[in-house]
């Protein structure tokens, strides 16, 4: 396996790195033999923390692991080395997340959700009662479960006393656990549960975040999907509860993800939906909503690999790497275009000449 050597500045600091692959690491020193070398501007290859890949368009679409293949070489054109797939309608395929040409994955298993919410085919609606031990069930099969706390503009969200008792089911099985809320009421509970990753967040009370940074609850903003269908609901939607639910959550999202920051909760770049393979869009809406460049590439790079409990650009750690040919946080467009991506101490991506 030939040698792969990255020199140049890295992010978060900005400091001078020289690493060299060992294997699937990486390493300091001179290489053994031959060494492929690339400069740039260095980050710890970027995360897609929320994503779907495999559904074809279509709530309630069937999985299919061509499709998954596919969307994952677009996430990984896109310099996504690791992914968090909160919610699939069936297991992925052994090779999911081991794959060696093909990014780093955790996923949950079906999304757990009430009696008559979510959308039909992908979630097991179950009793409050049975919540636990399927969560702490799935824990233990992949690590991850996701959990839809509320549906819709009706709200009605699983009890809080109900989720506490599948954060610590699933906690004990030694898993974590995802739960999407679009409700202020959903979110209060997810927070009070003590979740470790809060999915949309859209209608959280910001007094809450003090306390999600404190427990160490992250938050996916999932902002790009978020906000796309707003004007086309500002528009055209009949005034009503659900019209006024959106827009009330959706307009309040941009500032809510400025304040999580200012917060110190985990941020964690997500898009949701498809196509695939474009976090850029999200790192742009944060950018937008007023997060700093650097905070907005933390939550798609650095700061979710440490949280998926991969290390950044250091010796010893997985070696991975998106390269850019500028600083990424005073021209966000290289984002488009990285120069090479690194996956397991291989080159897997270069630029196309422009
Ligand atoms: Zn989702």
């Amino acid at each position: 396996m030939t040698v792969v050597r990255i020199r140049g500045r890295a992010l978060p600091d900005g400091e001078p790195v020289d690493l060299r692959s060992d294997g699937d690491r990486w390493a300091t020193g001179p290489a053994p033999g031959a060494e492929t070398v690339i400069e740039g501007w260095l980050l710890p290859g970027l995360v897609d923390a929320h994503t779907h890949p495999g559904i074809a368009e279509g709530n309630g679409a069937p999985f299919d692991t061509d499709l998954l293949r596919a969307d994952l070489n677009r996430h990984l054109d896109a310099g996504v080395t690791a992914v968090r797939v909160p919610g699939l309608p069936e297991d992925p395929p052994s090779w999911f997340g081991t794959d060696p040409a093909l990014p780093r994955g955790w996923w949950a298993g079906r999304w757990i959700t009430q009696h008559g919410q979510y959308f039909d085919g992908w979630a097991r609606r179950l009793d409050h009662a049975q919540m636990a031990e399927a969560a702490a069930e799935q824990a233990r099969r992949s690590g991850w479960v996701k959990v839809v706390a509320d549906w819709v503009h009706e709200g009605n969200a699983i009890p809080v006393d109900v989720l506490t008792a599948m954060v610590e089911a699933v906690h004990a099985a030694g898993g974590r656990i995802a739960v999407h809320s679009m409700h202020e009421s959903g979110c209060a509970a997810a927070v009070e549960a003590g979740v470790d990753s809060l999915e949309h967040g859209m209608g959280l009370d910001p007094r809450l975040l003090a306390r999600m940074a404190a427990q160490g609850t992250a938050l996916t903003p999932t902002l790009t999907m978020v906000q796309a269908p707003a004007e086309d609901i500002r528009a055209h939607a009949p005034h009503g509860a659900p019209r006024d639910w959106y827009l009330q959550g959706a307009d309040a999202h941009p500032e809510l993800v400025v304040r999580a920051v200012e917060a110190g909760v985990t941020l964690l770049a997500g898009t949701d939906s498809r196509p695939h393979g474009r976090i850029a869009d999200e790192i742009h809406s944060l950018v937008r909503a007023g997060v700093r460049p650097h905070d907005a590439l933390a939550a798609a790079s650095w700061a979710a690999r440490s949280w998926l409990g991969l290390p950044g650009l250091v010796p010893g750690a997985p070696a991975d790497a998106v390269v850019y040919d500028t600083d990424p946080r005073t021209d966000l467009s290289v984002l488009d275009r990285p120069a090479a991506v690194v996956l397991r101490g291989a080159v897997v991506r270069t630029a196309v000449p422009r």
